[in-house]
């Protein structure tokens, strides 16, 4: 049982929520722009889904081909997000990552460069010119490290092991801070803040086999919806294949891509090689060689009809592939042997997982959210990529838009006065953690939360239908009911805690799950990371708009509303005469 009585308290000018790419680049900005900043992280530092990055990001350098520019990389964006992308936050994005490699790259990210300095730029599916930079070793590692150093060098304060709640808002409506616990040291806190920016990733916990760190939840989300803000295209997800059994090597991915370039092929439970029927003009015959939504659409397809193996997954059979995948092949299969199953005998079975959120926060091309004092940036914001994002957009977006966030929400502290803790608050937080406490017996915390990725993967995961998604919606208001019987161990306060944030991490899973469930029930066609069993044609008629979620009058409730696109004139530097390289 958890004795709260009044807050740790702690107080800064801009409070940063989240450790990975998109909230080190808003600390960094914030504190250049003359804030006094806080960044606040719920694991270690720095951490995230930026630490697994692998390929790397894409920037129109033209160090590829001497053709591109921003122009041209902002229309493949958009083309690629299938129309619906605010096509500002995609030209933005496009134009400022140039400038911003070159500054990262100067901290000592280490990108690859030829003697003559022009960096390695590698085609990525969807681009019409090479622009996917990359470090010798994978991305997420070097980029941390960098980043993090930097942070530290600027002297930003950094608590890790914070996880936090709920926003803080005052009478007026303004975001003053969020509290959350510190549950190592059993501290319940409260952060005062003038700006509050929010930078916690996605939510891809919502399966329980994932490629992604444990601890990226959804609480933005959640936090956002429960204090009145708008979100936009939730039901947006890049899924990715994953390798789901042999048991030990769940989430284990970097085999796709490797096997699927050799002549891998996939086979639904009845043996039949069914890409043949997805992607019938495949060149060459290689059927599962198509672009990363057309295989996930017939993987998923072939799982939602039943076709599946017996543990919801397709195989994989890689046994003619492995020689021809060179040496990569050759240490996968190793990976596997060791877990025991020989690649060469038999095949593997693999799944679509949630990858990257192209939904979040609404934000305008400075990083405002719909709330006062209150910024977003990287994967808790939405709207850059529309229903699909290109390989390397992700991070290429948590620069920019970590950045943009950081830095107004610094230059908008300064004319305000230091906030106090709102009235209530205490006594309202004080409340729903005795309310938590009465459970003594109940679902475990491991449970309830099996019981929730359960439900989405059957029934508001990749493909989707009506009938499923209603049920889907129907299971999450019970689960959201028997959160509070949930039983947690009393003990001693850090062991009670640590479980106490797992419940409230499901619960916002299930906040995460509702906004999903209720925007995919309402986009009736396929588009993108979005499809529809019973609607599998794109509608551009009726649906080339944006879905808009925002918190209903009942507790849990989700609205929606449907808005245009935000276009954007984009000049052609051609057209301007102003030819690029
Ligand atoms: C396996 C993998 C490979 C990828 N490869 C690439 C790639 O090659 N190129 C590319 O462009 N993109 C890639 N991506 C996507 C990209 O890494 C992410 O979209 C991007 O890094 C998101 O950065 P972020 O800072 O917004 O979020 P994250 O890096 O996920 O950081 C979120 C942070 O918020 C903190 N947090 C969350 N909730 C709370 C809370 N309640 N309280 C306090 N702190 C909280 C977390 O601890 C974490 O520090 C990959 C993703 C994965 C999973």
């Amino acid at each position: 049982m958890l004795s709260f009585t009044r807050f740790d308290e702690l107080a800064c000018d801009v409070l940063v929520i989240g450790g990975g790419v998109a909230g080190m680049m808003a600390a960094h900005e914030a504190h250049l722009t003359g804030a006094r900043v806080m960044l606040l992280t719920k694991s270690t530092f720095p951490a995230g889904s930026s630490s697994m990055a692998r390929r790397g990001y894409a920037a129109a350098l033209g160090h590829g081909d001497s053709r591109d520019n921003p122009y041209e990389h902002w229309k493949d964006v958009v083309s690629g997000g299938y129309g619906i992308n605010n096509q500002r936050l995609a030209r933005i994005m496009t134009e400022e990552v140039v400038e911003r490699t070159y500054t990262i790259d100067s901290w000592g990210l280490g990108l690859v460069k030829d003697e003559a300095g022009n960096y390695g730029q590698e085609f990525s599916p969807g681009e019409i010119y090479p622009r996917l930079l990359h470090c010798i070793s994978g991305m997420g590692k070097p980029l941390m490290k960098i980043l993090s150093t930097r942070v530290k060098e600027l002297g930003i304060e950094v608590h890790n092991h914070a996880f936090l709640v709920d926003l803080l808002k005052d009478d007026s409506g303004n975001v003053v801070g969020a509290w959350g616990f510190k549950h190592r040291e059993g501290k319940v806190i409260a952060i005062r803040a003038k700006s509050t920016v929010l930078c916690t990733g996605g939510a891809p916990q919502l399966h329980r086999i994932n490629d992604s760190p444990p601890q990226v939840t959804g609480d933005g989300y959640a936090m956002g919806l429960r204090a009145g803000a708008e979100l936009i295209d939730m039901e947006m997800i890049d899924y990715v294949l994953t390798t789901g059994w042999p048991k030990k090597m769940e989430g284990y991915g970097s085999n796709s891509h490797t096997f699927l370039a050799a002549g891998g092929q996939f086979l639904n439970r009845d043996g039949e090689r069914f890409m043949k029927r997805y992607n019938p003009n495949a060149a060459d015959g290689i059927f599962e060689n198509g672009h990363r939504s057309l295989i996930n659409r017939g993987i998923g397809t072939e799982i939602f009809e039943g076709q599946g193996t017996d543990h919801g997954c397709i195989y994989f059979d890689v046994r003619d592939a492995i020689d021809a995948a060179g040496e990569k092949g050759e240490s996968i299969s190793r990976a596997f042997r060791n877990a025991g199953v020989d690649l060469r005998k038999e095949p593997f079975e693999v799944c679509s997982c949630p990858h990257t959120f192209l939904g979040g926060l609404r934000i305008d091309e400075h990083g405002h959210t719909t709330l006062p004092g209150f910024y977003a940036g990287g994967e808790a914001a939405g709207g850059v990529h529309g229903s699909n994002r290109l390989a390397g957009a992700a991070l290429a977006d948590s620069f920019v838009f970590g950045s943009r966030a950081g830095r107004t929400a610094a230059r908008e502290a300064k004319d305000k006065e230091a906030p106090a803790i709102p009235e209530g608050a205490e006594e309202e937080v004080r409340t729903s953690l005795k309310a938590r406490d009465t459970a003594s017996v109940g679902m475990s915390p491991e449970t309830f939360r099996l019981a929730l990725q359960e439900n989405v993967y059957n029934n508001i995961g990749q493909v989707r239908s009506k009938e499923r998604l209603l049920k889907g919606l129907s299971r999450l208001k019970e689960l959201r009911q028997g959160a509070r019987s949930v039983y947690l161990q009393s003990g001693t306060e850090p062991k009670h805690l640590k479980e106490l944030i797992g419940v409230i991490e499901t619960e916002n899973l299930i906040d995460v799950a509702s906004m999903i469930g209720t925007t995919a029930l309402l986009r009736t066609e396929s588009r993108g990371g979005h499809v529809r069993f019973d609607f599998p044609e794109q509608d551009d008629e009726n649906w080339m708009v944006n879905i808009t979620v925002f918190k209903g009058e009942k507790p849990g409730e989700v609205r929606t509303r449907i808005d245009a696109v935000v276009e954007e004139d984009f000049p052609s530097p051609v057209s301007l005469g102003n030819q690029a390289h």
